[in-house]
């Protein structure tokens, strides 16, 4: 089973992603931890998709598109995988279509997770990540048990440099502009599914898996 997860910043991709692949058996492929991860080691690929990743724009479709097609084909995808932050845009989504048709694989599924933008702001300020297993949380929807600690691996949690008021802004622009877009290519393929992504995170997770079966 192959989904793509969509959403604006936010919306809970990454929230959902993590209890699914219990759930489902199969890996969340996150462009955004993936070139998260390419700056952390200091690649010159990581270096050169921060200068967009602070601005809150995106990074060029060569990029994401050239590790999306590397890392579907990994052992790891044959039962499937979840696409989340992928595709960002009609451009990329068009480009994935055509890899898939290569590989003789699809998508099956296009859950799209709606909140509207005044709750998004709080939820991506509010964000903390740990460093060590990359699980989310929240300063007061989804505290850890000890402030800056992770509960799951006990690593550092801190605050991603583009979860700052003015850049999340902009990246709340950038979806409307340009991955809104994809709700109708997908709505035209058939396979678009809108989850209300507001209530609490069990509650969302059944929406969710009562359209995956
Ligand atoms: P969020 O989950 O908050 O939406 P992501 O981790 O998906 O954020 O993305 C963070 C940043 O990484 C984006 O603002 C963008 O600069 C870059 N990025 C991630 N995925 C893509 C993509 N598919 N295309 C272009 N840029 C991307
Ligand atoms: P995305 O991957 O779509 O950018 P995340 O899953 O990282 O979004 O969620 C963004 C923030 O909102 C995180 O701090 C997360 O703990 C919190 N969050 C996720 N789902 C909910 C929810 N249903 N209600 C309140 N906060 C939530
Ligand atoms: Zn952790």
């Amino acid at each position: 089973m192959n989904i793509i997860l969509l959403g604006p910043p936010g919306a809970g991709k990454g929230t959902q992603a993590k209890r699914l692949i219990d759930k489902y058996g199969i890996p969340q492929i996150s462009t955004g931890d993936m070139l998260r991860a390419a700056l952390k080691e200091g690649t010159p690929l990581g270096l050169e998709a921060k200068k967009y990743m602070d601005k809150g724009a995106l990074v060029p479709d060569t990029v994401v598109i050239g590790l999306v097609k590397e890392r579907i084909q990994q052992k790891d995808c044959a039962k499937g995988y979840m696409l989340d932050g992928f595709p960002r845009n009609v451009s990329q989504a068009e480009s994935l279509d055509k890899m898939l048709t290569e590989l003789g694989q699809k998508i099956d599924y296009v859950v799209c997770i709606e909140v509207p933008n005044d709750e998004l702001v709080g939820r991506l300020t509010g964000r903390r990540t740990c460093r060590s297993c990359g699980g989310g949380y929240h300063v007061m929807f989804d505290p850890p048990k000890k402030e800056g600690v992770c509960d799951k691996c006990g690593g550092e949690l801190y605050q991603r440099d583009d979860d700052n008021e003015t850049t999340v802004k902009s990246r709340l622009e950038v979806y409307s502009n340009q991955t809104e877009p994809l709700i109708d290519y997908y709505e035209k393929q058939g396979k678009l599914h809108r989850i209300n992504g507001v209530g609490d995170m069990g509650t969302i997770f059944d929406r969710i898996t009562a359209v995956l079966g």
